[in-house]
């Protein structure tokens, strides 16, 4: 549906232009993770402050396409206020959809046995499915959510 794409491009172009939570945060307390690709040259730092399992506050840095800054964007406003298990979920619901696009992609049957992602309301971040077409995007439009993922681990 031609509507829901040009909708899609137009939250992560909105996104890219003015980017949510960028800056730095004091690193201790938060916790700090940075993530490169080399494949395009994007770099994205994380930034996320935890308190009582709750990511109360996140910061993101960093410079690269379009791609890999949106969605870092629109992650940082997709977990800001959310439990760290809450993150989880929706961490592993957003690369569940990037991964069975990329199947089908690599794969013309699409009958393949996949996990069940999690029943997670993904809001906005529908609209990385747009960008996932690509697949050379890809690892652009995970690049944050492994950072964060990283910056969690810590
Ligand atoms: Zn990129």
């Amino acid at each position: 549906m031609a509507g829901l794409e040009d909708l899609y491009k137009e939250i992560v172009l909105d996104h890219y232009r003015s980017p949510r939570n960028r800056g730095e945060l004091e690193s201790p307390p938060a916790k700090h993770a940075e993530g490169f690709n080399p494949l395009c040259g994007d770099e994205v730092h994380v930034y996320v402050q935890v308190d009582d399992g709750v990511v109360s506050d996140v910061a993101i840095a960093g410079q690269g396409c379009s791609i890999s800054q949106a969605s870092a964007s629109m992650m940082s406003a997709a977990i800001k206020g959310k439990s760290v298990d809450e993150v989880d979920e929706l961490t592993t619901a957003v690369k569940a959809m990037m991964s069975i696009h990329e199947q089908s992609l690599d794969d013309d049957d699409d009958s393949g046995v996949l996990p069940d992602p999690p029943d997670v309301e993904l809001g906005d971040l529908e609209a990385l499915k747009g960008v996932v077409q690509f697949p050379v995007r890809i690892k652009c439009a995970t690049l944050g959510w492994n950072t964060l993922s990283e910056a969690l681990s810590t």
